[in-house]
């Protein structure tokens, strides 16, 4: 068995109004728990993350936070803690069964497929960085600013804002630029990959009704004679930045022709599914000469959002 006994048990009792208020309409008490276990578990961190589906191993300190038996435990290397009792005795009384909680995953180790995957505490200029900084709220938040607090306190997970550029791999990393556009560093963020995973579905879903509702408008009218005209072939542009717009189409005339070869780039990467960091570190440009980039490609379609200006890119054969 791995632990056998403790020390150093201390609990603390503090009003907290997030539990709730009681008769008096005063803030409950609740106690808090911490004991010294005679082991150092810390070895057990990467079971734990991988055994519970709600355990959130922090990089710096070193520890675990899990819920058991509807407590949020803490669990450092040479400590553990708990929150949220109802008294001082059913604090003390909740030692054992942690202990033995601990214990059995220390036995079934060789059965639990460790996850070591950790969440690094992150200055909130650099997960400033990777948002679209357009404050549209989408995310509950009444500014990017408050987002990227929030993140980067571990409240939340970074993928809830829809604008978030794609990590660069599965783990989750992305690239930080400098405003030269030079790669400073990467920043390893915590993600719901499913819920990207959705989003992405949702998008292809929102790009294909996109595309549907441009090829009707598109179609030529069957009660109107169709336009003879022998010289039609001919009008297919030469070249990508002098390429018309599909006949019958308002949204996507004029202004698609002006676009630079540079914007042209831009677009195709959007139209890749680069974020703009990336876009940057392939063009060898800052990500904020690929966002004036984009307000230019914005403007000249007359689209607000990237998913519509690669739709238009496609459809007007820029792209
Ligand atoms: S959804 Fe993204 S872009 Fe919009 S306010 Fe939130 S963090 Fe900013």
């Amino acid at each position: 068995m791995l632990l056998k006994s403790y020390s150093e048990v201390d609990c603390v009792v503090s009003d907290d109004p997030r539990i709730g208020m009681d008769a008096d309409r005063m803030p409950v008490k609740v106690w808090s728990l911490s004991f010294k276990p005679d082991q150092e578990v810390g070895f057990l961190f990467p079971y734990l993350n991988g055994a519970l589906d709600d355990a959130l191993w922090y990089e710096r300190p070193d520890h675990v936070r899990f819920l058991f038996e509807g407590r949020r435990c803490l669990l450092y290397p040479d400590r553990a803690a708990a929150h949220f009792f109802e008294t001082r005795e059913s604090a003390v009384a909740f030692i054992r069964p942690l202990m033995d909680f601990l214990n059995s995953l220390d036995a079934r180790k060789s059965e639990i497929k460790p996850n070591f995957n950790q969440i690094r505490h992150v200055k909130i200029p650099e997960v400033l960085k990777l948002l679209p900084q357009t404050n549209c709220r989408e995310c509950g938040f009444p500014t990017c600013m408050a987002f990227a607090a929030a993140v980067a306190r571990g409240k939340i997970l970074a993928d809830q804002c829809p604008g978030l550029a794609s990590p660069m791999s599965e783990s989750a990393v992305y690239p930080v630029f400098d405003r030269q556009g030079n790669l400073i560093h990467s920043l390893s963020l915590k993600i719901d990959t499913a819920g990207l995973k959705r989003r992405i579905k949702d998008q292809d879903l929102r790009i294909r009704s996109l595309e549907a509702r441009l090829e009707t408008k598109a179609r030529p009218n069957p009660s109107e004679p169709e336009p003879v005209t022998e010289s039609a072939p001919d009008s297919v542009p030469e070249t990508k930045s002098e390429s018309m717009p599909d006949p019958g189409s308002e949204s996507v005339a004029g202004p698609a022709a002006a676009l630079t070869d540079r914007e042209i780039e831009v677009l195709t990467r959007i139209a890749q599914g680069y974020t703009n960091n990336e876009i940057g570190g392939l063009l060898f440009i800052s990500p904020h000469t690929v966002k004036s980039h984009m307000i230019n490609i914005f403007n000249k379609f007359g689209v607000s959002d990237r998913t519509q200006a690669a739709v238009l890119g496609v459809r007007t054969g820029l792209i």
